[in-house]
């Protein structure tokens, strides 16, 4: 039985022209960009072409004196980006201790925060209301001449939610702190005009728009130092070190000029699906809530609360019929507890143990959907009959 793949905002399919572009980089034109020959300077200026398409993305038209893309740096992930703008804000910003960031952003913010917290930086989270919308008042209320960063998402991974970044940028910056964005899962999907706005920092991930795992994209601002987060050789300027993971940086240039091109009629197509699946759901389903900002949100995400029962138990029967999701529950942590997401969110406790999470890629399909209604029908009603807290239709 063929899969149905509904988990994008965990990770995608490489698309195969993106491999097609990579593979020459394993065994043919496997030189070290650093090495002086021919052999290996070729190969750099192939990642010179892959960084443009990157900046073409994320509306960066900068280019040096070399004429290169340079305010972008490659990374190993979303992570080692998030982690190296917030470390490159504190060290940019000399004098000032305070990150402003949100309650429901990923761990790769959340955690690092964390940590700095205990090692002394003030960390301000600003709430969201029921929608997962960002407390504007708190926000400007919280950005102040201690404050170094203000790092916010650009998209929820979860509900798809988006933040007004643009705003956020000219609060952090009349503060004269710097900005610095998620955009993990907006990037492909949504219009990136980082000149436009004048962010600061950008984090990016290839495994989440159709380029490899293990690459990534931090886009700084020329005019902030970075200090590196990985200390090493002149990779990148000075400012990442280790030998660059040639073939994933060829195969993200390349994600990155196809989302460029095809963006428009891929949010379309996404959208469509999208609604398809909350129409299809809604009417059929009694008892479930839509969680995020409907008019503000990412194309392919749908967070549903199917209401009464286990998000842990709807992934299993979807699994039965190769049904791919993912639920709103913390279980990396051991527990069934709902996502600091939703609790930000106080969607209620019966809904929030029951939610799913659907992240749809331009690969899926109308019959797919249409499928996944199918078997979502009996499998709810089914999980209610045996659900202690299931009282009938309410
Ligand atoms: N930020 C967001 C919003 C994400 O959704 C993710 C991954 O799920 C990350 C950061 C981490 O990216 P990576 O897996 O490339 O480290």
């Amino acid at each position: 039985m063929k899969t149905i793949y509904l988990d994008n905002n965990a990770t995608t399919a490489v698309r195969p022209e993106v491999l097609e572009k990579m593979l020459p980089f394993f065994c043919e034109r496997y030189g070290n960009p650093s090495s002086i020959h021919s052999f290996g300077g070729g190969v750099a200026a192939e990642i010179e072409e892959a960084r443009r398409h990157c900046a073409e993305m994320l509306g960066v038209k900068f280019r040096d004196r070399d004429g290169l893309a340079s305010e972008i740096i490659f990374t190993s992930c979303g992570t080692e980006s998030d982690n190296t703008a917030i470390n490159a804000a504190l060290k940019a910003r000399p004098g000032r201790n305070k990150i402003v960031t949100s309650i429901v952003e990923h761990p790769a913010i959340l955690h690092y925060c964390e940590e700095l917290e205990r090692r002394g930086v003030e960390i301000v989270k600003v709430p969201v209301d029921g929608r997962g919308r960002l407390d504007m008042d708190f926000l400007k209320k919280s950005v102040d001449e201690r404050t170094a960063l203000v790092t916010l998402m650009w998209a929820n991974n979860e509900t798809g939610t988006i933040f007004p970044i643009a705003e956020a940028v000219r609060i952090a910056h009349a503060a004269g702190a710097l900005c610095h964005s998620d955009a993990v899962q907006a990037a492909g999907k949504e219009l990136i005009d980082a000149d436009g706005i004048d962010i600061d920092f950008l984090s990016v991930s290839g495994h989440k728009l159709h380029a490899p795992k293990g690459v990534g994209i931090l886009f700084a601002r020329r005019t902030i130092p970075l200090t590196p987060f990985i200390w090493g050789g002149h990779q990148e300027r000075m400012r990442r070190g280790g030998t660059e993971n040639v073939a994933s940086i060829i195969g993200l240039g390349e994600a990155c000029r196809l989302a460029t091109i095809e963006r428009e009629a891929v949010q379309k197509k996404l959208a469509a699906l999208r609604d398809r699946l909350e129409r299809g759901i809604t009417e059929q389903i009694p008892c479930i809530r839509i969680n995020g900002d409907i008019e503000n949100r990412l194309c392919n995400t749908s967070s549903v609360s199917f209401e009464y029962i286990e998000g842990e138990s709807i992934l299993m029967l979807l699994d039965m019929n190769n049904i791919c999701a993912s639920s709103g529950s913390a279980c990396t942590t051991g527990s069934l507890e709902p996502s600091h997401v939703l609790r930000a969110m106080d969607i209620p406790y019966t809904a929030a143990h029951g939610t799913i999470r659907f992240s749809l890629s331009a690969a899926n399909t109308e019959e797919e959907i249409d499928f996944t209604i199918k078997c979502l029908v009996p499998a709810i009603e089914r999980l209610r009959q045996i659900s202690p807290y299931w009282k009938g239709e309410k």
